[in-house]
């Protein structure tokens, strides 16, 4: 350690942000003289809705060091294999967006392509969903964790899990605290800035304590304490783009057996989430106020539900849009200080993660250097607007017009990097990921095929292939991934074989 490293991290906030930025920042910061403080307050509570996540929080947590079964017993978590997604298209569609692989490509040509190509032939192709093994798994309420190198086809399947966010805070703070952060309790009431360069020098509690730091990580939630009401840093709001601004969360038994899959249901001016954990079905309906009261989101809701209401409707309000530098000065924002993109893709847990690793790949020094800031910066902007096309392009595709709100989303001005997106799909069905995209090509094919977008017609090199050989070739897969999947336990069975049923 030199005089100019940091030696003091304040982490103002302990929702589902704070507790996974604690738990990680003191296992690998840490080094006897560095110090960890997180203050949270019992009082303002945290959002704690967040319950689907996508693939990449596995290796979150294989990075802490997390047995995947002891997570799931403490955080009364499922698998989940995509989300299935119901009345986006047009009123009555259903499609799957599994997460991992469409199908084998054959002699390098995509096998999306192939497909295209059998159903433009005629042929008995069936749905793409039959070709991903994750779908299949998930269509059928089954799982099986897949073996690093076996050869089998679970090998291809991939998950991610449903969980209680608030017992994953609490999980992570056993963590942290066992790894030396140190809890405050109170409540920030001051901020203290030094007058010549801005920075945040200490936050005051209510009864007047300083804590002081080098670097403050905040993880406040919406109200972005250190990053807005002190910083005054600004938010870039893209309601025009995504108007939904409310969601009313309700929890209700599980009618039975969770399914490894989230549901996200469209109604008239929003959509409803279905994540099913061990002991309980966690529900929301995300909507626009503009097009929607809350009285009647509550009603569609409630009309809605599977299981017996286990709390009252909850309103949670919110702006979709990003701050607009998530760091600045010695402050990093992470979570819902730093932005807000609907859960219709469960990825805000996500961001937080590829916030921390960020800030790992460019940890600073005391004196902190702008280039690595603004690095930091253009990275978060970049994924975060990534996440929000692949979100604007569930609306954009759709033919519904049965309400206000959805002729609004499909007639609007989608942004530039989707519109070129699309129009290269309607060409010929191809889609190219830019840099370091969190959407890979099978997503982008499950929701724009699944919303009825379809190409103008395959691409010509497909049609370099022999049709009976595909043919055969697609039939094999097709066999292979249906008897595979039909073999494995159910979830609920797996869960329990693996002692991680609670
Ligand atoms: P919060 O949970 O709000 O925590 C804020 C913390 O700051 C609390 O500990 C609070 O006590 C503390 N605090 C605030 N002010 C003070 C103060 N003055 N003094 C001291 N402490 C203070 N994410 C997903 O990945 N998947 C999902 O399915 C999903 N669904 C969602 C559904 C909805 C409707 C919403 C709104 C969010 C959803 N999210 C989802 C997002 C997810 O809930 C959040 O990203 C996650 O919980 C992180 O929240 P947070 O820790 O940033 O903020």
């Amino acid at each position: 350690m030199n005089g100019n490293d940091i030696t003091n991290v304040v982490i103002v906030g302990g929702g589902t942000a704070g507790w996974m930025a604690a738990a990680a920042l003191s296992k690998y910061l840490a080094d006897g003289r560095r110090r960890f403080t997180l203050v949270e307050s019992d009082a303002i509570g945290t959002v704690g809705v967040g319950e689907a996540t996508i693939p990449p929080i596995r290796s979150f947590n294989q990075m802490l060091g997390l047995d995947e079964n002891k997570f799931l017993r403490e955080t009364k978590g499922t698998f989940k294999l995509g989300i299935e997604f119901v009345n986006w298209g047009k009123q009555g569609d259903r499609y799957f967006h599994p997460f991992g692989e469409y199908g084998q490509d054959l002699h390098g040509i995509s096998f999306h392509q192939l497909w295209l190509r059998e159903v433009a032939l005629g042929g008995q192709a069936g749905g793409i969903h039959e070709y991903s093994m994750s779908s299949m798994a998930a269509m059928m309420g089954r799982f099986g964790r897949p073996a690093p190198g076996a050869q089998s086809l679970v090998s291809q399947i991939f998950y991610a899990f449903h969980f209680d966010a608030g017992l994953y805070a609490r999980f992570l703070r056993g963590v942290a605290e066992g790894q030396g952060t140190v809890r405050r309790e109170g409540k920030v009431a001051h901020v203290h800035r030094d007058s010549e360069s801005g920075d945040v020098t200490a936050i005051e509690l209510e009864g007047g304590e300083r804590i002081a730091g080098d670097l403050f990580i905040d993880c406040s939630g919406f109200r972005g304490l250190l990053i807005e009401q002190a910083l005054e840093t600004g938010y870039e709001d893209w309601s025009h783009w995504l108007p939904m601004d409310r969601a009313i969360a309700l929890p209700t038994s599980l009618p039975a057996s969770p399914p490894p899959f989230t549901r996200a249901t469209a109604h008239g001016a929003g959509w409803q989430w279905r994540i099913p954990l061990q002991h309980r079905m966690g529900n929301g309906h995300v909507f626009s106020s503009q097009y929607m009261d809350s009285e009647e989101a509550t009603r569609i809701l409630l009309d809605n539900v599977e299981g017996e209401p286990q709390a009252e409707p909850r309103e949670l309000r919110f702006v979709t849009g990003m701050r607009s530098k998530a760091w600045n000065h010695n402050v990093v924002s992470l979570g819902l200080s730093s932005g807000f993109i609907e859960p219709l893709e469960s990825t805000s847990i996500h961001l937080i993660q590829n916030g921390i690793q960020r800030l790992f790949a460019l940890f600073p020094d005391k004196a902190i250097s702008p280039a690595e800031r603004d690095e930091y910066n253009r990275g978060m902007r970049e994924l975060y607007e990534d996440v929000r096309d692949f979100i604007i392009l569930h609306y954009k595709a759709t033919q519904r017009d049965d309400t206000a709100f959805w002729r609004y989303v499909r007639d609007m001005d989608a942004p530039e990097s989707l519109t070129r997106k699309m129009e290269l799909w309607r060409l010929h069905g191809r889609v190219f990921r830019e840099n370091a995209e969190l959407f890979a090509m099978p997503s982008w094919i499950a929701v724009m095929l699944g919303q009825n977008i379809w190409p103008q017609r395959h691409d010509p090199m497909a049609d370099t292939l022999d049709p009976d050989k595909v043919a055969g070739a697609m039939a094999q897969m097709r066999a292979d991934y249906r008897r595979t999947a039909e073999a494995l336990p159910t979830q609920e069975q797996f869960l329990r074989q693996a002692g991680a049923w609670v």
